[in-house]
């Protein structure tokens, strides 16, 4: 009967003791999780870096860092970076092929708090980056413009290599005209002459030339007639096309 009794006894014990721990190691996994993580910091000092620093987690034993772009219709899928331990809140991302930044492009990072122990995750409150500009460099002529066709030419970026490869306008040509020379003819103009009709005097180009024969000699009377100047010829110098100085193409007109 005492044997019973104990058996009951330590049934009853191990029962309490089964309740006692199961709620609490419940309660334990809950209380694991880690609390929110802030990205307080994302910079970008080159084309292909970004900084980030976030606040501390409570009851985490490594922090996740992801990161996603931003798209025409929102942001892409979020990608984890990388995981580092508890004591580490700063990261610099650093461009790689399989996790590329690209440059002047818009992109948010995230870090979670990472119960290692409970497998539990905290929530998280993003950051909005824009990375820096790719630094060129001056441009490399590989191929020279001339007047008429395009040339080529590229420059590279300092910090990540990229090769940006643009074409040279055509230069236009530089026209200069050309001149030439000839000799025309004027034909001689026709004009009224005025005669005395008294001594047949003249011919009076003009009439005041007339009014002083008259006031010269008082013969009132006169005749009119016409006089053709003789025809001469003169040099003119005229425009007969073009020649570009760099080129020589030449256009006529
Ligand atoms: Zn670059
Ligand atoms: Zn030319
Ligand atoms: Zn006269």
């Amino acid at each position: 009967m005492k044997r019973i009794r104990a058996i009951i006894l330590s049934l009853v014990m191990a029962m309490m003791l089964f309740a006692v721990v199961t709620p609490t190691t419940t309660y334990a996994a809950t209380t694991k999780t880690p609390s929110a993580v802030t990205v307080t910091y994302a910079k970008s000092t080159a084309c292909n870096k970004v900084t980030i620093k976030w606040s501390k987690a409570s009851k985490a034993t490594h922090y996740r860092i992801y990161y996603r772009q931003k798209t025409s219709s929102g942001w892409s899928k979020w990608v984890k970076i990388k995981t580092v331990t508890k004591g580490t809140t700063t990261y610099t991302h650093t461009s790689s092929a399989k996790y590329p930044i690209k440059a002047g492009t818009t992109y948010q990072y995230a870090v979670r708090g990472y119960n290692k122990t409970y497998n539990k995750a905290g929530k998280y409150t993003a950051r909005k980056v824009t990375t820096a500009k790719h630094s060129y460099g001056s441009y490399t002529v590989t191929k020279k413009a001339t007047c008429s066709k395009a040339g080529s030419k590229y420059k590279i970026c300092k910090t990540c290599g990229k090769k940006y490869t643009a074409t040279i306008s055509p230069l236009g040509h530089s026209w200069v005209e050309n001149y030439t020379t000839r000799t025309v003819e004027v034909p001689g103009e026709t004009v009224d002459v005025r005669y005395c009709s008294y001594c047949s005097d003249g011919p009076f180009f003009t009439y005041d030339e007339w009014i002083e024969h008259y006031a010269n000699t008082g013969h009132g009377v006169y005749y009119w007639s016409t006089y053709t100047y003789p025809s001469t010829t003169k040099t003119e110098t005229y425009a007969t096309g073009r020649t570009c100085t760099v080129c020589k193409r030449t256009e006529n007109y």
